[in-house]
């Protein structure tokens, strides 16, 4: 396996659109490189927005129509490699006990990734379904270790850098907030924020698609009227590999690493 380009990253998200959220950049720059990346997503997500603009669902038939929006979304982005599990939206914790480790301990066994991404502990929005995400990843995760032969074999959270998350006022655990790589994706962020409308069900990922635009200009941070203050947080990250570059941020939980004050930000993992 090349160190700069692993040959198989494997995501386990929760409903269609959070892939796109949080690892849109990652999937299309990583698919043009040649990397095998599937993508699996536990519920249907039919519990979200009945449609936006002109596009009006029934609550019947919004499970199915999300999961075909998720295909589209992701064969637009570089990958046809997607797991859905199909479980009702809000509905992870009413599961019985291990099954959805157990569907993730298949998955990773089948799949025989390099690199595992997924929500950390407080799941990125602290949505319960995130949140059993991570715990069942984490376990199926750990077991797999004991399975796998690979010994580079790494697990990373969902993150965002501690300074951007307090000014955003975000609820995460301490591990989110503790980036160690952190994807660079200038040039190709505008198609995440493509593959974001194309979600035309929802509401929340042409949010996020807004919040991207007004973030970025061409490819550096948008400070817009606050340029003094924010110009001058990301220069006193600098040391730390910090740039304005559009980029999307992941936290090394295994292998641990020894100590993560005054990490230096890696550019791949
Ligand atoms: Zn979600």
């Amino acid at each position: 396996m090349n160190h700069k380009t692993p040959d198989k990253i494997l995501l386990f998200f929760a409903h269609p659109d959070d892939e796109t959220s949080s690892c849109g950049g990652l999937i299309s720059k990583y698919s043009q490189l040649g990397t095998n990346i599937t993508v699996c997503t536990a519920t249907n997500g039919n519990k979200g927005d009945l449609g936006t603009g002109d596009l009006v669902l029934k609550r019947e038939e919004l499970g199915d129509f999300r999961e075909k929006e998720e295909l589209e979304v992701l064969n637009f982005l570089g990958t046809s490699d997607v797991i859905q599990l199909g479980y009702d939206d809000q509905g992870l914790e009413l599961l019985d006990n291990n099954v959805l480790e157990e569907q993730f301990l298949d998955i990773l066994k089948r799949v025989k990734p390099n690199i595992v991404i997924t929500f950390g502990e407080r799941g990125f929005s602290g949505h319960t379904d995130h949140i059993q995400v991570h715990l069942n990843a984490r376990k199926a995760f750990n077991k797999y270790l004991d399975f796998s032969s690979d010994n580079n074999i790494k697990l990373y959270y969902t993150a965002m850098p501690k300074f951007i998350a307090e000014i955003r006022d975000m609820d995460l655990s301490e591990d989110e907030k503790l980036p160690t790589v952190g994807i660079k994706i200038s040039d190709i962020w505008t198609n995440k924020v493509s593959a974001l409308r194309l979600y035309k069900s929802q509401q929340d990922a042409q949010d996020v698609a807004n919040m991207f635009e007004s973030m970025y200009v061409g490819n550096n941070f948008n400070f817009g009227d606050s340029k003094a203050n924010f110009s001058s947080l990301f220069d006193s990250f600098k040391k730390f590999n910090y740039s304005n570059e559009p980029t999307e941020y992941f936290h090394q939980a295994y292998p641990k690493l020894k100590n993560y004050k005054n990490i230096k930000l890696l550019n791949n993992f």
